[in-house]
């Protein structure tokens, strides 16, 4: 029998507005970068994909390049589409991007308008759709144009191959131009995807305070640093962890004995919020009114149905912001 989804989908969820759109997006989303390639095993993908919409997460994130191999990720979340959500299209946001190496030669790669369109077709063959709800050019070009990036975008929305646009890893001064030159060509700037953590700040400098006065999204991306920020490394790194994994882009060299002293005294934090430290680096983004969603990765339901959990304690008190302050 074909999967039907949980009636109760949407009791638990928030959906956040997406910066001044007409778009919300739940505040946990799900990304396919990790554990969806052809390498990972099928049933657990459908079962955390199945899990996640069941319980109010729409909106999944995936690139042209995710796997491994390159491509996997999309052609998977396809089959699944295909397979299972099929009648459960309507209720789903669905986002690819291009801007990393893709293929050889010198247009599967950055970011001119030739990649962007060629790759956003590739796209949604994979997956098998006719359009994508989100687009985002996924890392700045220093060599194209921005106004020929921006051009892309543009087309592609008029094409109604992508519903909306977004930017991943553009800094407060590209985004703030990138805007500008959507705007003049009468598309606006959805979203866009920054790295944010507990362990990565860089946001708080600049970027969050031009999305926040432009209304423009902020989805959160690795808000668990790849696992850091969880229980996975706090006494070995386990053999089926992504820094275990020879495909996986979390190091070793990043599990420093101060790092792991620090992860160990937040999740003594966390304990005392009644936290798991995952569930508390998760609540600690969301604080910020400015983050409409945060992304993560999972390789277990397990995983997932802990981080959902994050959304039923989402305050902190002065001091618990202190202390956490204090450790980073
Ligand atoms: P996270 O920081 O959420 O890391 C996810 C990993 O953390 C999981 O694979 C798992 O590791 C571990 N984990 C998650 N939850 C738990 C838990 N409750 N307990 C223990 N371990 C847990 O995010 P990702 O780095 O995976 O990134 C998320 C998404 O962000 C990507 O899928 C992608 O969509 C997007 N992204 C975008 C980028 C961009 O340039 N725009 C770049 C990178 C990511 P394990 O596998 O070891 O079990």
């Amino acid at each position: 029998m074909n999967y039907l989804a949980r009636d109760t989908r949407y009791d638990a969820m928030t959906y956040r507005r997406c910066g001044n759109s007409g778009l919300k997006l739940p505040a946990l989303s799900l990304g396919l970068w990790h554990n969806f390639g052809s390498v990972d095993a099928f049933s657990t993908q459908l079962e955390i994909l199945k899990y996640a919409f069941d319980h109010g997460i729409t909106h999944f994130d995936l690139a042209n390049n995710y796997g491994p191999v390159p491509g996997s990720a999309e052609e998977n979340f396809g089959r699944v589409l295909a397979r299972e959500f099929k009648s459960y299209r309507d209720e789903l946001i669905v986002s690819s991007k291009a801007g990393y190496l893709m293929w050889p030669g010198p247009y599967g790669d950055w970011g001119s308008k030739k990649y962007l369109v060629s790759s956003l077709d590739q796209s949604l063959q994979r997956m098998g759709l006719d359009y994508v709800d989100v687009f985002y050019h996924h890392r700045p070009d220093p060599e194209t144009p921005l106004e020929e990036t921006m051009a892309a975008l543009d087309l592609l929305v008029r094409q109604g191959k992508a519903l909306y646009v977004g930017l991943s890893n553009y800094t407060a001064d590209q985004t703030q131009r990138a805007e500008a030159i959507l705007n003049d060509l009468g598309t606006p700037l959805l979203i866009h995807q920054p790295r944010y953590s507990m362990l990565d700040r860089w946001v708080e400098d600049g970027l969050l305070d031009v999305l926040g006065k432009r209304g423009i999204g902020c989805i959160a991306f690795s808000p668990l640093a790849q696992g850091l920020l969880t229980s996975r490394y706090l006494k070995e790194v386990p053999a089926d962890s992504r820094m275990a994994k020879a495909h996986g882009f979390l190091k070793q060299e990043a599990l420093t004995p101060e790092r792991h002293a620090q992860l160990l005294a937040l999740n003594d934090l966390a304990a005392a919020r009644g936290q798991s430290l995952a569930q508390m680096a998760i609540s600690w983004l969301l604080k910020d009114e400015r983050v409409t969603s945060v992304l993560i990765g999972a390789s277990s339901v397990a995983q997932l149905s802990d981080n959902l959990a994050a959304l039923d304690k989402l305050t902190f008190t002065k001091e618990e912001l202190q202390a956490i302050e204090k450790l980073l």
